[in-house]
């Protein structure tokens, strides 16, 4: 432990003055868009070049820097590297490119933490919308409930704001409602068995609908193989982030892929209509050949598994529409293998084919939805063909079903896009209200108490306002609002019940003292189309001249 401790100490002092000797290094790891298969966006992620170790990743220094203060220097440095990098991106012909930041704990606790995103953005000339900040959800959760006026602090700025690691810090979607994140990135721990979990699977799919009828999209983080990205592409993930498409990269090499303009083949994109794809899974080799023979005139796509095992590694890396299997097979049976098939990929249609009828097994099958169709061997080649096809036809008709569903579900996500938008600019407008209410509340107390009395006249002269010293002055004639101010100062008129030629200065008496009287016409500053009368109260030696 003795050990242990002097290594972080010697650790931490190192850490304390790389920062000043330039040993932080930022990488950047692209976001892509799978609409378009192209890079929309770099994650920022710090490292540092140690001298005796090479490149220290950041798991291994940041939680040391958070509980050392150190957090704040390693924070502004991001920052500012960030800002710099982008303009120099821009300069080299990458205009616009969207960068996000990670906010550790620390940060996110200092009260300045707006401010200081503001000046770095303002001092390299970088539009706020180009960065998005993330928060991880173990952030949010320690910080409740002043997480939630923070979060808008930073929003204001006009930054995007993405909820990182989600799935890790127990909070409930519902939460999402109430915070102006405008993505949510599922942790990389669900990710990595998505294909073969259907737990996991769940999860990712549940959150997904949940963003998107929240108008929040959602970018899946660690996507390292082509089956995962598959799978997200059919569950109408929005974005990818992982080795799959590129490590982190110091700065310079990420120009030369943005240069070198990637973009995920068009396969794994959304909407694409994929070959109709039939696998075969029965243990007896000559059956397989026997089935292929037959089905190949029907012009789909044909693949074979010899056992339950191996007909679920195919499905992880291959979209199936329909599934035909044999029931007796050593290790799984048919039923055992097409049950696990339905819980992972729900939307094949699944279909057994043999001469082993055990019909508790196969009934409850049927029952549970697991199987679409029993068919006995040996078979009538045409009959087989023509359900074959039917299953396609009813696969087709509810892919339709999804697609029609997913485009209504992404007119929708539109719609809560535009909703939130609409209700962040209501929120807007009602705090400039509070604060211009406050601010004219202020401002009409202070008139108030002012010695000197004035009167505030509307357009047709009667008195809209009058403060302390004017109620005091006219006393006898009971509360001010509403008289005709040629009654009240006819002095100030050429004519009773005529109008003021001039502005004045007027002198006058009143309970034995003499004001000077002035009036002024507003609304150069204001909307107001009325007049304030101001009385001056002249000293007394003044009076008598
Ligand atoms: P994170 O925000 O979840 O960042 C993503 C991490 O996943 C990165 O690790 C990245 O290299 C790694 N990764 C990306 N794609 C894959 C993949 O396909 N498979 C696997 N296995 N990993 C992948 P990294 O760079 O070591 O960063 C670790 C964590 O350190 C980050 O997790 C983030 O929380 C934190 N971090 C990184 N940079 C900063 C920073 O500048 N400031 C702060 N406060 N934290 C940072
Ligand atoms: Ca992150
Ligand atoms: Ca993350």
């Amino acid at each position: 432990m003795n050990q242990k401790l002097q290594e972080r100490m010697k650790l931490e002092s190192e850490l304390r003055i790389a920062i000043s000797k330039g040993e932080l290094r930022l990488h950047y790891q692209p976001l892509v868009d799978l609409h378009t298969g192209q890079l929309v966006s770099l994650e920022a992620l710090v490292r540092w070049q140690h001298p005796q170790f090479g490149l220290v990743h950041p798991v291994q220094f940041i939680p040391l820097a958070e509980n050392s203060n150190l957090i704040d220097d390693i924070g502004e440095w991001v920052l500012r590297q960030a800002c710099c990098d982008m303009q120099a991106w821009n300069k080299h012909g990458f205009p616009g490119v969207r960068v996000s930041l990670n906010v550790s704990l620390g940060q996110f606790r200092d009260a300045n933490l707006a401010a200081k995103v503001e000046a770095a953005l303002a001092d390299a000339g970088i539009e706020p919308a180009l960065m998005t900040l993330e928060i991880t959800e173990p952030v949010l959760m320690q910080n409740m409930p002043s997480s939630e006026a923070m979060l808008w602090r930073l929003k204001n700025l006009g930054v995007s704001l993405a909820l990182d690691d989600f799935g890790t810090g127990y909070s409930s979607l519902s939460y999402l409602k109430h915070f102006p994140f405008d993505r949510v990135k599922i942790d990389r721990s669900f990710i990595k068995n998505i294909v073969v979990n259907a737990d996991d699977a769940i999860i990712a799919h549940t959150i997904i609908s949940m963003a998107h009828s929240l108008g929040i999209k959602v970018v899946a983080e660690g996507v390292e193989t082509e089956d995962q990205c598959d799978f997200l592409r059919r569950h109408m993930c929005d974005e990818i982030q992982g080795f799959f498409y590129s490590v982190p990269l110091p700065s310079n090499e990420m120009e030369a892929l943005m240069m070198e303009g990637r973009r995920l083949p068009d396969h794994l994109l959304h909407l694409q209509k994929p070959p109709r794809t039939l696998l075969l899974v029965d243990d007896e080799a000559n059956i397989l050949a026997a089935l292929k023979r037959l089905l190949r005139r029907d012009g789909y796509q044909i693949l074979t598994a010899e056992s339950g095992q191996e007909g679920l590694e195919i499905l992880a890396q291959k979209s199936v529409d329909v599934i035909v299997s044999d029931q007796r097979m050593p290790g799984m049976t048919g039923v055992e293998f097409l049950r696990t098939a339905k819980g992972i990929y729900p939307n094949t249609v699944r279909i057994v084919l043999s001469g082993y009828t055990e019909l508790q097994s196969v009934t409850n099958a049927v029952n549970e939805g697991a199987i679409y169709k029993f068919l006995t061997k040996p078979w009538d080649d045409d009959l087989l063909r023509e359900h074959i096809a039917e299953a396609f036809r009813h696969k087709e008709m509810a892919d339709e079903n999804r697609r029609l569903d997913r485009e209504v579900r992404m007119a929708n996500q539109e719609l809560a896009i535009a909703n939130r938008q609409m209700e962040e600019h209501l929120r807007q407008k009602q705090q400039q209200i509070t604060r211009t209410e406050v601010s004219l509340e202020i401002v009409r107390e202070i008139l108030q108490y002012v010695p000197t009395p004035l009167l505030g006249l509307d357009e047709s002269g009667m008195v809209a306002f009058a403060n302390d010293s004017a109620e005091a002055l006219f006393a006898r004639r009971g509360s001010l609002l509403g008289n005709d101010v040629r009654q009240l100062l006819p002095e100030l008129f050429d004519a009773p019940g005529g109008n003021a030629s001039t502005l004045g200065p007027w002198r006058i008496q009143r309970d034995n003292h003499w004001f000077t009287a002035t009036m002024r016409p507003m609304g150069e500053k204001s909307q107001s189309s009325g007049k304030l009368i101001c009385l001056t109260k002249c000293e007394s030696n003044e009076s008598n001249t």
